[in-house]
């Protein structure tokens, strides 16, 4: 398989474990990151390590033109198969009265504008009626999405949850064009994206709140993405996979 994969947020957490993977099977990755470059070029060298190609290109999702130089790098790599809009933020607890514009400016610029910028970029270069040769794009949602994250972050719930529409009408829009449009929502996960919003104690605080009794790894979202990549799922499109050990 000669094919790119583009992972946004690959340097860390769930990106990470996605980038990995998918370069053992043998996807060339092109993973972004926005500040923690030593993390990206680290992932990079794990993936040559295990004789796979990648790149890492620092790039905000968050800025249109530095999603169009994300793209036009991994055109450097090879064809285009694959998109995993990965990257996501979280900001502190707060109730909805608290929260201001620029808050929320943020947290959806990042979180839904990015996401739907680069699939337009990965639509414009995979579907047929561009004369692409198909591909695949998983959008990370959220269990938030449903539980709407009171006294949390209902605006980070709230775009995870226009992530789960946007995954729904991008897939049929684009389902005759030879892509694929799936989703993941993962539960708890450990990474650092919840001290990254205030919280570091947010796992070891909800952990046995789990149905299964613990929160889940990174590498345990990594494998139903990677699937929803592959051949594998060639006619599931449209879909949402919960990975939250049933919460
Ligand atoms: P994480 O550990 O905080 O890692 C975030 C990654 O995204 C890093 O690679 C970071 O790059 C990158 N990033 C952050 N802001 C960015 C931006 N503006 N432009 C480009 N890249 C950016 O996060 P995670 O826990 O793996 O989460 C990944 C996705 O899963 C997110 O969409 C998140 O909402 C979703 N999710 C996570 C959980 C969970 O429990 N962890 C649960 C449900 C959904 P740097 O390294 O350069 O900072």
């Amino acid at each position: 398989m000669d094919k790119v994969l583009v992972v946004t947020g690959g340097s860390r957490g769930i990106g990470r474990a996605v980038s990995l993977l998918a370069a053992k099977r043998g996807w060339r990755v092109c993973l972004s990151y926005v500040s923690n470059r030593d993390a990206a070029e680290a992932v990079v060298r794990e993936i040559e390590a295990g004789g796979g190609t990648a790149l890492a290109v620092r790039s905000d999702v968050a800025v249109e033109a530095e999603i169009e130089d994300l793209f036009r790098q991994a055109d450097g790599l090879g064809t285009l198969g694959g998109l995993v809009n990965n990257a996501g933020v979280v900001d502190y607890a707060a109730r909805v009265d608290e929260m201001t514009g620029t808050r929320l400016t943020r947290m959806m610029t990042t979180n839904v504008v990015g996401s739907f910028l680069c699939a337009a970029q990965a639509v414009r270069r995979m579907s047929t009626k561009h004369g692409g040769r198909g591909g695949a794009i998983v959008n990370l949602s959220s269990v938030a999405a449903r539980l709407g994250a009171p006294g949390q972050y209902v605006d980070y719930a709230a775009s995870k949850g226009a992530i789960d529409t946007f995954t729904t009408g991008l897939a049929v829009e684009v389902a005759a064009e030879g892509i694929r449009v799936n989703a993941v929502a993962p539960g708890l996960i450990e990474t650092e994206i919840h001290a990254s919003g205030g919280q570091p104690d947010r796992l070891v605080r909800l952990g046995p709140s789990v149905p299964m009794k613990r929160v889940g790894t990174a590498e345990e979202v990594a494998a139903p993405i990677v699937w929803l990549l592959s051949d594998e799922a060639s006619y599931t499109t449209g879909t949402l996979v919960t990975v939250s050990g049933g919460r």
